[in-house]
């Protein structure tokens, strides 16, 4: 294993810096920076603009790759395709690319596994492997931004909702999307950044410190403390009320609209009573409320409500006034769609 450090962990100043220690003329780093997050570019030898003496002593200091593909596999005739990488450290991570018309969504992983236990959620049952660094986290996005480019297509969306928790890896996640907006270097906009997070309160709180751009979802799924409990563990130390409130407080400060997600579960969260209560707890919230028919995973028995149910329960959100969508299954053959993304020791890279 490489002892070397990745170079896409280093902010611009960090790197303007080093090759500043170098002696190199100031001009370098954005050459360096260009060459990294504009032409994508992964191995020293592409820096033809630097002399020899450079890009040695880049290849010296620096890895430009930490985790590696394994293995890629494609749903829907192609329009969801999703790539397993191993960490430098062997751990797993898996990230999904969705095409719907003319856009790509990206949806990519802040951790390897998750310590979140989320009942219904294959990557719950992997239990918590790792964080990833800022630069594995954009390591999988330009891994995606060279194959898409090479296709002429371009991403039209990044979300944080592959595997993990980004809230519990919030310092890193933070800095990978920073980074990914840097308007000198890829210059994503935050507005097409969606971070989701299963409610870690303070880290809420935090975020609406900071006044981003970048859209929050949250994951919902009960409207009451007992149900959510019972699906999300971390209920128990930030329940709904407190949760809710820092939700409020999030939309006052930054006046953005928050998306809660409710996974739709048959006879569990999918009744009218549920439904009320939704509507009552998001009254007057500027918000918009993502359906998701739970997508089946390994050790849970539940299935989505029956498209009828479906539409019934997005009814009554509405009567609420509160913008409601359904999220389409995808990805759902190659466990690529939400919830699915787990890899288990022992299928592992054989
Ligand atoms: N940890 C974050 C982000 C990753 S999970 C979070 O929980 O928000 C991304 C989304 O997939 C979450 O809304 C999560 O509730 C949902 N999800 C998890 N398991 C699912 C399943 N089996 N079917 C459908 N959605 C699921
Ligand atoms: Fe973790 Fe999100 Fe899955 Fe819950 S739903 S276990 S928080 S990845």
């Amino acid at each position: 294993m490489s002892n070397l450090s990745l170079i896409y962990d280093y902010s611009k100043e960090e790197l303007r810096e080093i090759l500043q220690e170098w002696d190199e003329p100031a001009y370098r780093v954005e050459q360096l920076w260009r060459g990294l997050y504009q032409s994508l570019w992964n191995n020293p030898d592409q820096f033809t603009v630097f002399p020899k003496s450079l890009r040695y002593r880049l290849s010296e200091q620096f890895a430009f790759e930490s985790i590696f593909p394994q293995r890629e596999t494609f749903a829907d005739r192609g329009q969801t395709r999703k790539v397993l990488f191993q960490t430098q450290q062997g751990n797993p991570i898996e990230t999904v690319l969705m095409q719907a018309g003319e856009r790509h969504t990206l949806c990519i992983s802040s951790q390897s596994g998750c310590g979140m236990g989320c009942v219904f959620c294959a990557t719950g049952k992997m239990g918590f492997l790792a964080n990833l660094t800022s630069g594995q986290i954009i390591e999988q996005v330009l891994y995606f931004v060279r194959l898409t480019r090479s296709e002429n297509q371009t991403l039209s969306n990044i979300v944080v909702m592959g595997m993990g928790e980004p809230f519990h890896n919030f310092e890193q996640t933070l800095r990978a999307l920073d980074r990914l907006n840097d308007p000198s270097g890829f210059c994503f906009g935050e507005r097409r950044f969606t971070i989701s997070t299963v409610g870690i309160v303070p880290m809420i709180r935090e975020f609406a410190r900071l006044r981003r751009q970048i859209n929050l979802a949250i994951s919902l799924h009960a409207a009451d403390n007992e149900l959510r409990s019972q699906l999300v563990p971390i209920n128990r130390k930030y329940p709904i009320e407190t949760l809710i409130e820092a939700c409020r407080d999030y939309v006052k400060l930054t006046n953005r609209r928050i998306s809660f997600e409710w996974v739709l579960i048959e006879n569990l969260n999918d009744s009218f009573e549920q439904a009320q209560r939704l509507g009552s707890l998001l009254k007057g919230f500027l918000c918009h409320v993502n359906l998701i028919p739970l997508n089946p995973t390994p050790g849970y028995a539940g299935k989505a409500p029956s498209k009828k149910r479906i539409l019934e329960f997005k009814k009554v959100l509405e009567q609420h006034h509160i913008p409601c969508t359904v999220r389409i299954p995808r990805g759902i053959s190659i466990h690529a769609g939400c919830g699915q993304l787990a890899v288990f020791h022992q299928e592992q890279f054989h």
